[in-house]
């Protein structure tokens, strides 16, 4: 693999303040990104994954600069997103694609889907109507749609073929990097099996980057290189998919991989929940580490002081005071 490094996050954060109800009490803040650091290498697939409301949606939102920051670092290329002039940040967002659960939700239901994917060619003015055409076909052929339904409307599709053609839309102005964000989550897990085989097919041909979010680690196991394990706007573990799939060392990590137990979708059944407990609200988090509350493990320690990110081997990073 090319060890060019695309994406460098350092010390992200991403707060929102919370207006009070209450007359002249202080303003709530919830930590959605809290101090996060990670890389992403050309051609890598980093799945994140954490239960809803950790923060990965935010995460996604503010890389592309759709959310604000807080503080830290997102160097694109070695250059901070947020100091780009409209011009560059036009071109990064030609760059980097964003998919949805749901992809048409935001878009005009009353649009056929031929214009529904010359929209992006149009507003960045790339391409005669032609070419356009010519372009929509070969892509829609690409995710498994047949051209010939270009004249239909987006409800006209089932959500797998939504979904196909919620990424044709990304693949339109040739990006490099595409962020999916719970892309498949709404799906039935044999549709699941066809969109991520397609995710990996494309890919594969074009060396793609992807993020790929989601609350489901089967599904990020099944797609990933390299997973980021979230708790609370924090990484709690990361390593290779294939390091963590042998050796899942946080104890939040370790209950995932109980829930989830089965690799490939497909192959999934009654998976019980082995977490016990909701998500702390990330406006008050626990003291100390913020899943001792949840863990089977807690030690003294784990209440008072938050572990930190310690490289156990080459590129495996667990928060937890068991490895200390
Ligand atoms: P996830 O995608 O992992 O489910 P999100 O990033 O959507 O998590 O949300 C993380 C936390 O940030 C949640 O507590 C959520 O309520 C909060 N949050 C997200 N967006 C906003 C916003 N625009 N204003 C206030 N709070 C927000
Ligand atoms: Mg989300």
């Amino acid at each position: 693999m090319n060890m060019e490094k695309i994406l460098e996050v350092k010390n992200l954060k991403t707060y929102f303040t919370l207006k009070s109800d209450k007359f002249g009490a202080e303003p709530e803040v919830v930590k959605a990104v809290n101090d996060l650091s990670f890389d992403v290498m050309k051609g890598e697939i980093l799945g994140i994954v954490g239960e809803s409301g950790c923060g990965k949606s935010t995460l996604g939102k503010t890389i592309l600069k759709l959310n604000h920051k807080t503080d830290g670092e997102i160097l694109y290329h070695g250059e901070e997103v947020f100091n780009l002039n409209d011009k560059d940040l036009k071109d990064l967002r030609k760059q980097m694609q964003m998919v949805f659960q749901d992809p048409f939700s935001s878009l005009n239901p009353r649009k056929k889907v031929g214009s529904l994917l010359a929209q992006p060619l149009q507003i960045h003015k790339m391409g005669s109507k032609q070419e356009i055409d010519e372009k929509i076909d070969r892509i829609m052929k690409e995710v498994g749609i047949n051209p010939v339904y270009k004249g239909r409307f987006p409800h006209q599709f089932s959500g797998g073929q939504r979904q196909r053609i919620g990424i044709a839309r990304a693949l339109m102005l040739n990006p490099e990097f595409i962020i999916c964000d719970e892309a498949v989550s709404a799906l039935d897990v044999s549709i699941q099996a066809q969109v991520l085989n397609l995710l990996l097919d494309l890919h594969d041909k074009y060396n793609f980057t992807y993020i790929f979010i989601a609350h489901d680690l089967a599904v990020v196991e099944f797609i990933s290189t390299k997973i980021l394990v979230m708790y609370l706007g924090k990484i709690v573990e990361t390593a290779d998919k294939k390091e963590l799939v042998k050796s899942h060392l946080h104890p939040y990590t370790k209950a995932l991989f109980d829930a989830f137990p089965a690799t490939n979708p497909k192959g999934r059944e009654n998976r019980d929940p082995v977490l016990m407990g909701d998500v702390p609200s990330p406006i008050n988090p626990p003291s100390g580490c913020y899943f001792h509350p949840r863990c089977p493990r807690a030690m003294e320690k784990c209440k008072m002081e938050y572990p930190p990110l310690r490289e156990v081997s080459p590129g495996h990073k667990v928060a937890c005071w068991l490895y200390e």
